[in-house]
């Protein structure tokens, strides 16, 4: 197998692409494939402030070393969700990462408010993974707000991304796809949201930190097997093996041709308003957060 671009031996195949890559070639196509992101979708500018939202695992590392190459002002956000199994493990990792290629790293530590996700799963009424995950978005967007951000950017794959819209098809869950997209711009309190990593697989992902000596750890959650995406990620893989490039054309497909339908249904911004507490924007009269903070006996 030889290099699609350069003719030397390649190091990796990518069927969905119709092509093949030396080490270089696939870090340039790597490189191009979030460049072409960036400019088609208008995600931000040399001019901007970027937080990265970093959990250790190989696609926000990834995210992080190529916008670092690429020269973006970034600063990254990891979030200690106070898992023993886990999170020790993905702190560790992000903080060696950030550490050893020049990145300022924050940390959030969410034992500190209160709110260790092992607690939290023990009192919560809700899937472990909805309240996880509301109150990362809840943390990343206030520190976001609160710190001089103009964009949050998020590590979320083309696997990610299409799984997501399989299962908000296979629901008809309208409010959803109305939101779903590699930008979600800034408005209603809400920080500027970009996913730079859209048009990449996990495959590329994994590749990219391999090829480029990218450390990233692999502690997976121990409450993730609750988590429904994985069964859509499946399906589509099998897809993907038999129609390559099918994929990206769904993907693409929705941006083009599917998305307007649902966002000119958009009654959610009228209802959207600053919570009583806090002020994180919400549709009810207190946030999820400040909810949870009061099932959890966190005093404010
Ligand atoms: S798998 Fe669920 S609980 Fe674990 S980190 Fe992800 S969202 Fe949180
Ligand atoms: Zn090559
Ligand atoms: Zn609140």
């Amino acid at each position: 197998m030889k290099c699609t671009r350069c003719k030397i031996p390649a190091v990796v195949a990518l069927p969905s692409h119709h092509a093949a890559f030396c080490r270089d070639c696939f870090l340039l196509f790597a490189r191009r494939l979030v460049e072409r992101a960036i400019e088609e979708h208008q995600m931000f500018t040399a001019e901007d402030r970027i937080l990265v939202a970093i959990s250790g695992g190989k696609d926000s590392l990834a995210l992080s070393w190529q916008l670092k190459e690429l020269g973006y002002n970034i600063a990254g956000l990891h979030i200690d969700l106070g898992i023993p199994e886990s999170s020790p493990i993905a702190r560790q990792y992000s903080e060696r990462f950030c550490a050893t290629r020049g990145i300022p790293l924050h940390v959030l530590d969410m034992a500190a408010e209160g709110l260790a996700m092992c607690e939290v799963k023990r009192r919560a009424r809700r899937p472990i993974c909805s309240v996880c995950g509301q109150t990362k978005r809840y943390f990343f967007n206030k520190f976001a707000m609160e710190n001089g951000f103009t964009v949050l950017a998020t590590g979320h794959n083309l696997d990610d991304e299409t799984s997501r819209l399989l299962a908000n098809i296979m629901r008809w869950d309208v409010e959803f796809l109305s939101d779903q997209g590699p930008v979600m711009p800034a408005q209603n309190g809400f920080a500027k949201k970009v996913k730079p990593l859209f048009r990449m697989s996990e495959f590329e992902t994994a590749n990219l930190c391999f090829l480029a000596g990218i450390d990233y750890g692999y502690a997976p959650c121990p409450y993730s097997s609750k988590a429904s995406f994985p069964v859509y990620k499946n399906l589509l893989a099998e897809l993907e093996d038999r129609q390559p490039g099918r994929k990206i054309h769904f993907y693409d497909g929705f941006l083009k041709r599917g998305q307007g339908g649902f966002t000119a249904q958009g009654e959610k911004d009228a209802l959207v308003q600053p919570c009583q507490r806090c002020g994180y924007p919400t549709s009810a009269g207190e946030c999820g957060v400040c909810r949870l903070k009061d099932l959890m006996g966190v005093t404010p």
